[in-house]
């Protein structure tokens, strides 16, 4: 196989051994002599691996024995738009906008109760992130999302607040320490940083659950899935399969503290390299900028066509920005190596030759 250089925004890439063995899983799954794909939801052997994920979810995050159950779900992180307000919602809730994805959730959450929102970017087309985020009025819980995929911003604080916290982690979960314990609902898309597509993990706070007296259809209900272990209906047997292959990979690389090291590593080589040639620029406010998701413009239109070419010549995949903003977007999701960024880096330099 070819070496590609892949900063795919998601489904982004995963661990080569991720990939092995899950493939190896498809052919014959732990030596069942099945398939992933054909055996039961309800069968001993995925019961295992449902459990497994959930608990190793709760362990990388420092959640255990803190009253949070982990659930893993269908429908997106889009799903958890609804399912939040469907949950927490009595009358009002207070969202901070700070990209597309805390936009479409507060678009939902509106259509079950009073949005405010109490700080937005969107002044500055979402380049930065507001400060020192208060909430103090009595609200029925706080949403913001972590990370801004698309933007190419990421929180660095979490807002404060007595309400319930909820917080949209799809693109930096499992990628730095955070004070995960001070948020009571993340929700997380699987593909960015924990698996592949089809699946979302959600970590609740339980006690924050049962307080709103809505009529809530069950496959929204936090309630009726952690009643039912995370099975209420057909699990999404292989994407949670590959979550799990992937949070033990992170497990042996020593855990969330261990890869936000290296992610650290790849971020300050890439920005520094946008900083320091005069032809690029990153679109995110410096303090702002995000460890993740990495966004530029070249100077001059001109110069896509060439960075263009030397990205194809070097095997470097996925790096055009979203459609909404235009420009590039490097996406260094947990399985993205420094070498890769190495790689990306020195394309730039390339230009200085060219341009
Ligand atoms: C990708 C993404 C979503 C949407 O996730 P889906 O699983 O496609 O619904 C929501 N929020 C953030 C922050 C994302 O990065």
């Amino acid at each position: 196989m070819k070496q590609v250089h892949n900063f795919c925004a998601g489904p982004s890439l995963l661990p080569q051994t991720v990939y092995e063995q899950a493939a190896q899983a498809v052919l014959n799954f732990e030596d069942t002599g099945m398939s992933i794909l054909s055996i039961s939801h309800r069968s001993k052997e995925f019961i295992a691996v449902l459990e497994e994920a959930r608990q190793l979810s709760l362990e990388l995050l420092g959640l255990e024995q803190k009253g949070y159950v982990a659930l893993f779900l269908q429908g997106g992180a889009s799903m958890e738009f609804l399912r939040v307000p469907y949950s927490l919602m009595q009358q009002k809730a207070a969202y901070i906008n700070t990209g597309t994805w805390s936009s479409k959730a507060i678009e939902q959450a509106q259509m079950l109760g009073e949005v405010k929102v109490i700080a937005s970017s969107e002044d500055q087309h979402f380049s930065y992130i507001p400060k020192n985020v208060r909430v103090e009025e009595a609200v029925d819980y706080v949403h913001f999302t972590s990370n801004n995929t698309i933007y190419g911003t990421q929180f660095t604080y979490i807002p404060q607040t007595n309400a319930p916290l909820v917080c949209d982690m799809s693109s930096d979960i499992f990628s730095r320490e955070f004070d995960c314990d001070k948020i009571d609902l993340i929700y997380a898309g699987a593909q960015k940083n924990i698996g592949s597509a089809g699946v979302s993990l959600i970590l609740v706070k339980e006690e924050i659950l049962g307080k709103t007296k809505r009529a809530i259809p069950q496959m929204l209900d936090y309630q009726e899935h952690i009643a039912k272990d995370s099975l209420y209906h057909t699990a999404n047997v292989f994407a949670v399969y590959t979550c799990l292959l992937n949070l033990r990979w992170l497990k042996q690389q020593g855990g969330v503290a261990a890869i936000e090291g290296i992610n650290n590593k790849k971020a300050a080589l890439l920005y520094q390299t946008i900083d320091e040639l005069d032809f690029v620029s990153g679109t995110a406010a410096i303090e702002d900028r995000s460890k993740m998701n990495a966004t530029f413009t070249f100077k001059e239109e001109g110069m896509n066509t060439i960075f263009d070419q030397l990205c194809m010549e070097a095997q470097v995949a996925n790096i055009k920005g979203h459609r909404s903003v235009g420009g590039y977007r490097a996406s260094l999701y947990n399985a993205v190596s420094l070498q890769s960024v190495e790689v990306l880096t020195s394309v730039l330099h390339q230009m200085k030759t060219l341009v």
